[in-house]
């Protein structure tokens, strides 16, 4: 039984669907500028999701949209001279790229903001004509006084949320807290008709009204970064709750947790962003894939580059394990361990722990047994969007080479690396230091770094 943590009720709950069929929505970027490691995040937990409900034989309708026009992407065409349509073009080819290195399933459907205009305008119009929307000068505005459930998903209080806030008034609602549906265009603008005037949609309503026209009915996952619970998602509920108020919305609400960087939640103004797309030409994208799956995806995930070689090292230690088996589901133990960690919420890195342990015993199992487990664990990896292709950084003959300076047969890196850093041991135990340094340096030149602690440790090295 799949269980997922839903943010409108706080707490874990079993899933349930009236269907196989199974309608799933996830708010993509707002294209103004190229990806980060965060937009990376928000991709790889959910298409984890996807390809499991998948798995579990569903039929998936994945939705994923693009905000091609907003405020921020207005602002920074005019910045760099060009036009909010050459802008959002050049983002979305950047993420487009990154969801592809990521191995990221395509969505059923990608709704832009701009290509859903009409949808847009039925959807404030029919707002407008329940009573729950209302026109100014500068806009249209959802009237949050007059939806009683407002808060609901975020459990705010208006107090709380006005606190801080700049009433702008040039935006003329009737209360702070009401927000634009449709804003007006001031000259220069990028705009489209309507009955009230010119202007664009404002930004909540889009979700609002793409998830109705595509999926003609609420539906069973909302996800998102939980950076958007409010107001973003808390404004969706109210829209759709107000415009269709016999149906429920959205059953479960997934959020992710943020992607922090030396501690410090990364966001633009903090000026920390570090490209995606560079982090992906640099290490690949299945090891940024693989960083993702090791931390829970609700949980914030610290991030660094030691974290990422960190993430290398074991991801490297898989292929090698795996790489002489086809990937086939042929050991019911491990495939048990899968199931009951991803219906424990999407559990990764109790999966992964729980994985390794395995491994671990494998020698304490029948030839047969270890080539089903091995099987079994790669049939997973690739379930869960892995290829586990083995490249090896450096080639085959160099490596013989290298290990025979020390008598040692090269199998494999693993095992040459075992019988290596044993050699080193013998060196260091013997307090011939300078055998033992001499070593690590002569290694260190070939692209593998030893760390000397508790546990003696190697990687190899970034670059
Ligand atoms: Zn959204």
């Amino acid at each position: 039984m799949l269980k997922v943590y839903n943010s409108l009720i706080n707490r874990i709950q079993e899933t349930s669907f009236e269907k196989d069929e199974i309608k799933i929505y996830l708010c993509g970027p707002t294209v103004q500028s190229s990806p980060h490691i965060g937009h990376g995040r928000s991709a790889v937990v959910f298409d984890f999701f996807v390809r499991y409900l998948k798995h579990l034989k569903y039929k998936v309708i994945f939705v994923r949209n693009i905000t091609d026009i907003d405020d921020k992407i207005i602002e920074k065409s005019k910045a760099e001279g060009i036009s909010p349509k050459e802008l959002s073009e050049k983002v979305i080819f950047d993420f487009h790229k990154a969801y592809s290195e990521l191995n990221c399933l395509n969505p059923e459907f990608e709704p832009r903001a701009t290509e859903s205009i009409e949808q847009i305008i039925s959807f404030i119009e029919l707002l407008i004509e329940k009573g729950y929307a209302y026109i100014s000068n500068s806009g249209v505005y959802f009237e949050v006084a007059k939806y009683s459930d407002y808060f609901a998903l975020s459990g705010r209080k208006t107090d709380e949320v006005l606190s801080g806030t700049r009433i702008d008034v040039k935006e003329d609602k009737k209360k702070p807290e009401d927000f634009a549906l449709w804003k007006f265009a001031k000259d220069g603008e990028p705009f489209w008709n309507t009955p009230w005037g010119k202007g664009r949609p404002g930004w909540h309503i889009e979700c609002s009204a793409m998830i109705r026209d595509i999926f003609a009915s609420g539906i069973d996952f909302h996800c998102g970064g939980n950076d958007l619970i409010f107001p973003h998602h808390e404004n969706e509920l109210a829209q759709s709750s107000s415009a269709y108020e016999d149906e429920v919305f959205v059953k479960y609400w997934m959020h992710n947790g943020m992607v922090n960087l030396s501690g410090q939640k990364m966001s633009k103004s903090e000026g920390n962003i570090k490209l995606l797309n560079q982090y992906i030409d640099d290490y690949g994208g299945e090891l940024i894939r693989f960083f993702y799956l090791r931390s829970h995806y609700r949980k914030p995930q610290e991030f660094s580059e030691d974290l990422l070689i960190e993430a290398k090292t074991t991801l490297i230690r898989l292929q090698e394990l795996l790489q002489e088996v086809d990937p086939v589901n042929s050991n019911e133990d491990t495939m048990r361990i899968f199931y009951d960690c991803m219906n424990d919420d999407l559990n990764t890195p109790k999966l992964l722990g729980e994985i390794f342990t395995t491994i671990n015993k494998l020698g304490e199992k029948s030839k047969n047994d270890q080539k089903n487990i091995k099987q079994t664990i790669k049939f997973i990896f690739k379930l869960l969007g892995f290829e586990l292709n083995f490249t090896l950084k450096i080639d085959q003959d160099k490596l013989i080479e290298f290990f025979k300076k020390y008598q040692i047969d090269f199998e494999n890196l693993n095992l040459a690396m075992e019988k290596f850093i044993h050699l080193r041991e013998t060196y260091r135990k013997d307090k011939n230091f300078k055998a033992a340094d001499t070593m690590r340096e002569d290694i260190y030149n070939l692209g593998i770094n030893i760390l000397d602690g508790e546990t003696i440790e190697w990687y190899w090295r970034s670059s």
